[in-house]
């Protein structure tokens, strides 16, 4: 266990913070011992796995916990099928790769998410078109409060847009320490999002479609280690369908997607309305060309990222009545 460590390189966003302690568990049975220790001397365990989806505040009281076991391995289930159970400390894109290339389809359209295995069901990881949670087939929590160790089943983990019950009734209570995904040697490709079909030829196998979608997300993304950000930085608002057609009507420009849960409207276009692409004040701001992605340019505070995304939300607000919701999650004070 460390104190007082420098969390600076823990959060793609570049932030300095300073975390009480840190600890790092690359088994259970050391977790479990961790765990227990944290509850005698510290006021609250917050669980950490690459800082992708965070933003850290100057002073993170308590004991921060990362699960570094890294295994990884295959049940078959079938000749075509097999559960791949990973460890939460796994690099999402090394597994991504691993499969990919070894001809397994399920994880190709999530290529180049940054993070860990660990958080990738927390906010039901997504992109072109695919969710996490379609190929997961349970989870391995151990529960913070008293180490009792628990596998929830992908019904149990109540998996939507950028949810699950790891941000709802189990947020900072459980630790993600395994996940096991459901993969496929035979697969149908899923090209039909964005761009992703012009960029490929023939019968994509799964590495063909990865390589593409890591290719397009390079183009568009800021790189973390070159650029401060958390990815999105709001999520794309869900609202009912008469509101979209209202929005639609006045706005024909809007892009929308149908989902279950009502119509999905693209923040970033909100935000690029309201004139914030390419804002920058105080060494924070918008990125160039991805409005939904907030940036910090080194040596910000991180309350004056959060004041201006305040006032990003209130500018969406105020001209479409649409109120946007932060994606990451704020960390100390
Ligand atoms: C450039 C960029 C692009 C991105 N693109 C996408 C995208 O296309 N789609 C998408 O969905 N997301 C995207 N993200 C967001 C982010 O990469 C994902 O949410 C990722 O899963 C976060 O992983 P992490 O290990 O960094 O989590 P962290 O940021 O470390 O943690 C996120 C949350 O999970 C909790 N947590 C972390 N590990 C565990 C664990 N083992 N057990 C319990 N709780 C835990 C933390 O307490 C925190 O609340 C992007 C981010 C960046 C920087």
């Amino acid at each position: 266990m460390q104190y007082g460590v420098s969390l600076q390189s823990y959060n793609t966003l570049g932030f300095e913070a300073t975390a009480q302690a840190l600890a790092e568990a690359d088994s259970l049975l050391s977790l479990r011992r961790i765990l227990a220790a944290g509850h005698h001397r510290f006021r609250r365990i917050i669980p950490l796995g690459g800082g992708s989806n965070v933003v850290m505040k100057p002073c993170i009281e308590g004991l921060v916990v990362r699960y570094t076991g890294r295994r990884i391995w295959q049940e078959s289930v079938n000749e075509h099928e097999a559960l791949w159970h990973v460890e939460a400390g796994v690099n999402w894109q090394a597994l991504v790769e691993e499969t990919t290339r070894g001809g397994w389809w399920g994880l190709e359209n999530l290529a180049l998410i940054p993070g860990s295995v660990g958080a990738a069901p927390i906010q039901n990881i997504g992109a072109y078109g695919t969710e996490i949670g379609d190929r997961i087939e349970n989870v391995h929590v151990m529960h913070i409060a008293d180490g009792r160790y628990e596998i929830l089943d992908r019904t149990q983990c109540d998996f939507g847009y950028r949810h699950s019950i790891f941000k709802a009734a189990l947020a900072g209570r459980v630790m993600i320490v395994r996940v096991v995904l459901r993969l496929g040697l035979e697969g149908k490709p899923r090209i039909d999002y964005g761009d992703l079909a012009r960029r490929l030829s023939g019968t994509p196998g799964p590495s063909d479609i990865a390589t593409a979608v890591a290719d397009i997300r390079r183009e568009k993304l800021p790189d973390p280690h070159v650029l401060g950000n958390a990815g999105s930085f709001f999520k794309n608002p869900v609202v009912p369908p008469e509101q979209a057609e209202r929005l639609m009507t006045q706005w024909p420009g809007l892009p929308v997607w149908k989902t279950a849960q009502g119509t999905k409207l693209a923040a970033g276009w909100l935000i690029d309305q309201c004139g914030w692409k390419g804002y920058c004040d105080k060494n924070v701001g918008v990125h160039r060309q991805q409005a939904l992605v907030l940036v910090h340019y080194g040596d910000a505070s991180v309350n004056d990222l959060l004041e201006m995304a305040g006032r990003i939300g209130d500018s969406v607000e105020a001209r479409f009545g649409v109120t946007l919701e932060m994606e990451p999650g704020i960390i100390g004070r």
